[in-house]
């Protein structure tokens, strides 16, 4: 929901202990209200790539796939987010922050998912940077540094011909 003009979820947003004036409570702006403070996050799950590891590695039956400790620490600032949608609705690029959210659970991501966050570079590089993601990420993540990181993966990816 919204607090006082900033997105966030109401459990670790602190009361407010001025009370000379009242705290405005909305639902996300952007969105379909289904009531009161509900608002409809279908599309926002739908936008929402795949939140799960894809790998090349063949599977063994049986067994889980093994994380090395360097793999497992790229995930660190990434794996907190709870899919809020704080981010995403306090940005004009919503459906890229989303995007990012999940599709960095990778780590390092395919080619498949750094297409489809690049078609006609008009997803990707539509960012203009202007941080409101990250400003409002109640869990203190920074979707806006990874976006960065994303262009700059993409655009080492079309340097040596591989997107
Ligand atoms: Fe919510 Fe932060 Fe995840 Fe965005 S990055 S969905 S604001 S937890």
């Amino acid at each position: 929901m919204n607090i006082d003009g900033t997105n966030t979820v109401a459990c670790l947003k602190p009361i407010d202990a001025d009370t000379s004036k009242p705290t405005v409570i909305t639902p996300l702006p952007h969105m379909f209200v289904i009531k009161d403070l509900v608002v409809d996050l279908t599309n926002f799950y739908q936008q929402s790539i795949e939140p799960w590891l894809k790998t090349k590695r063949a599977a063994v039956e049986g067994r889980e796939y093994r994380q090395s400790p360097g793999e497992r620490k790229k995930l660190d600032g990434l794996y907190e987010c709870i899919l809020c949608a704080c981010c995403s609705t306090g940005t004009p690029r919503s459906s890229l922050v989303q995007r990012l959210c999940c599709m960095l659970f990778d780590g390092s991501p395919t080619e498949e998912r750094l297409q489809s966050l690049t078609e006609g570079h008009k997803r990707l590089y539509g960012c203009r940077t202007i941080r409101n993601c990250t400003a409002t990420c109640p869990k203190s993540l920074n979707p806006a540094d990874a976006i960065q990181k994303m262009k700059a993966k993409h655009l080492i990816s079309e340097a040596v011909g591989k997107v």
